[in-house]
């Protein structure tokens, strides 16, 4: 279900500490961030922070809560990391050597479908213009059911029937 990944020139380790440095009171790129960024970019996944702290502890990463926090927020900055807001959920996808995409998410099986569509940035754009509104970015989130679930609810409807 993952795109194809974007030839990008800095793996996001490196991408990240020039990030830090470059601060206009540059900061240390830490063991624990360098855990961190390792476990979020070795696979393409959406998670939220509490998915995240679950897997670290899973695999022994001593990487605390406070600074998975904050930096999860200094990846967002960086841009190596998008937030979109699914419902209540805030779920975190890479932003970085991955092609910019918009989601359908699943309401009874929760997943999301990746997909591009160069109409709708397009379509989007226009409508900025025409309103003379700089955009900084956006997130398209399709909600319904999937494909998946619509079959497996179509199948109990004929078992009970
Ligand atoms: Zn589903
Ligand atoms: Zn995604």
């Amino acid at each position: 279900m993952s795109l194809p990944a974007v030839a990008v020139s800095q793996t996001p380790e490196e991408r990240f500490r020039e990030y830090l440095i470059s601060r206009p009171k540059p900061q240390r790129f830490t063991d624990q961030q360098r855990e961190l960024v390792r476990h979020i970019f070795a696979k393409h996944s959406h998670f939220d922070t509490d998915e995240l702290l679950a897997e670290l502890r899973e695999t022994n990463r001593r990487v605390s809560r406070a600074t998975v926090y904050r930096t999860l927020a200094k990846l967002v900055d960086a841009g190596l990391l998008r937030r979109i807001e699914i419902g209540p959920r805030t779920v975190y996808d890479h932003d970085y050597g991955y092609p910019w995409h918009e989601h359908l998410v699943c309401k009874e099986c929760g997943k999301l479908i990746e997909f591009t569509d160069s109409g709708i940035a397009a379509a989007v754009k226009a409508v900025a213009a025409a309103h003379r509104f700089q955009m900084a970015g956006y997130d398209l989130v399709v909600k319904g059911t999937c494909g998946e679930c619509n079959a497996a609810a179509a199948a109990k409807r004929r078992y009970v029937m």
